[in-house]
């Protein structure tokens, strides 16, 4: 494995690199889309999403003849690492899952109708996955579609739905089937979030933001040409969406956390110059030297990953390592920030003393989340356990 990068690759990071410095965007947040509340923030992230893929950079490897750039993935990796570096967020649900499993296993007519549009932002995507009975166990959904002539007709509930209450479509996972094993029962629709009989209700996290929704559903008429893959077949196409929500955005994440492990590192000389700080430092520089550890760490990997991704297609479950490590590192990073705060600590976003003017406080409530989205740290072990180690399925 050379990740090393060629002498074309160089000039590639070098020119993105350049574009992105001179046209990121100075007011939006990183937060993105989990932050819209009002018309003109979603519309400023529309249109910074629609100047990325104007200048050339979204859909790096995707076709040409879909709206792509028909470049290799690793160009697409290259700029994925670029952007995150910014930090400047994008409709990433659309990006890294429904556009991905579109183009594996969608219809010409769905390729030439929904891939350039996830790219320009023209429509905003959500994933309506998990519903309050079928989170972990995936296939135990209970939302139902009916064939009635050239459509399905879609009851049911979905939960934790992010932005679903921004989105044009949602990938919806539904029950066609109630008489086969339950994994042989499901099928993928793509439905427009405009339909008649979608309700949409927010729900506030700990952070105060009302990223995630409810859905509820009756009577929604899908057509069925906006079935995805086989019907009954929902199953292997869902995998696909969850395979590249874990497995592609791992080196951009690798770069977002360098940036937060350097930010930290910045804090903590700060807070012990300035004195407040009343840790041992011995004990400051082995808990950032293990930190440095588990970020270099997470690189390789992600580094491993990608080759394996390179050779063999679509991602596999290796994504998996990579989210655990991830997810549980945010975790004990953004904690030791809270430490190194002291009392001040307890001072969050809007009060005068608090340091960074409080996005350690946000950092910590959202990270909470970060071991339950995509799947919890206890499933991504189990799929450790029985796909990568080869050891019995747990009872
Ligand atoms: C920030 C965030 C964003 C999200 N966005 C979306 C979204 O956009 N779309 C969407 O569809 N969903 C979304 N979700 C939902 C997420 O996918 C589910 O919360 C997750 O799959 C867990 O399901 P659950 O909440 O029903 O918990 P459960 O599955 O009920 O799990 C409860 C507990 O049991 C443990 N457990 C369950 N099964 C096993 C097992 N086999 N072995 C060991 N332990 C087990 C779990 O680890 C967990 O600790 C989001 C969640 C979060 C936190």
């Amino acid at each position: 494995m050379d990740m090393s990068d060629s002498p074309e690759q160089v000039e590639f990071r070098a020119k993105a690199r350049a574009w992105l410095e001179q046209n990121k965007p100075s007011n939006i947040s990183d937060r993105g889309f989990a932050l819209a509340i009002d018309d003109a923030t979603v519309k400023a992230l529309k249109d910074w999403q629609r100047r990325l893929y104007d200048a050339g950079y979204l859909g790096i490897s995707w076709p040409v003849e879909y709206g792509g750039q028909g470049k290799t993935i690793v160009e697409s990796a290259i700029f994925n690492e670029e952007v995150a570096r910014v930090p400047a967020p994008l409709n990433e649900l659309g990006l890294a899952m429904g556009g991905p499993t579109i183009l594996e296993h969608g219809t010409e007519d769905q390729k030439r109708r929904y891939i350039r549009k996830i790219l320009t932002c023209e429509e905003v995507w959500c994933q309506g996955f998990s519903e309050p009975a079928s989170g972990s166990d995936m296939a135990a959904l209970q939302t139902k579609a009916v064939i009635d002539g050239d459509h399905f007709v879609v009851n049911g509930q979905k939960v934790w739905t992010s932005i679903g209450h921004l989105s044009d479509w949602c990938m919806l996972l539904v029950r066609t089937d109630q008489n086969v094993p339950k994994h042989k029962g499901i099928s993928y629709l793509l439905v427009d979030m405009h339909s008649p009989g979608i309700t949409v209700q927010p729900l506030r996290q700990m952070t105060g933001e009302a990223e995630f929704n409810q859905m509820f559903f009756e009577d929604v008429r899908v057509p069925r040409a906006n079935l995805l893959g086989p019907l009954n077949g929902g199953w292997g196409v869902a995998l696909t969406t969850l395979m590249n929500e874990r497995a592609t955005l791992s080196l951009a994440i690798v770069m977002r956390f360098q940036n937060v492990f350097k930010d930290l590192s910045e804090l903590a000389r700060r807070v012990t110059r300035e004195g407040s700080c009343k840790i041992d430092p011995r004990v400051i520089r082995q808990t950032l030297a293990q930190f440095h550890i588990d970020v270099e760490s997470m690189k390789y990997l992600a580094y491993r990953n990608f080759s394996r991704f390179q050779r063999g297609g679509t991602p596999g479950p290796e994504g998996s390592i990579s989210k655990l490590l991830w997810s549980e590192l945010n975790q004990r990073m953004q904690e030791f920030a809270m430490v190194l705060q002291g009392p001040r600590a307890a001072l969050t976003e809007g009060s005068s003393y608090a340091v960074d003017d409080g996005r350690w406080q946000y950092g910590l409530m959202r990270s909470r989340g970060n071991t339950i989205e995509e799947g919890t740290s206890e499933v991504q072990r189990g799929i450790i356990a029985e796909r990568l180690l080869g050891l019995p399925k747990a009872y």
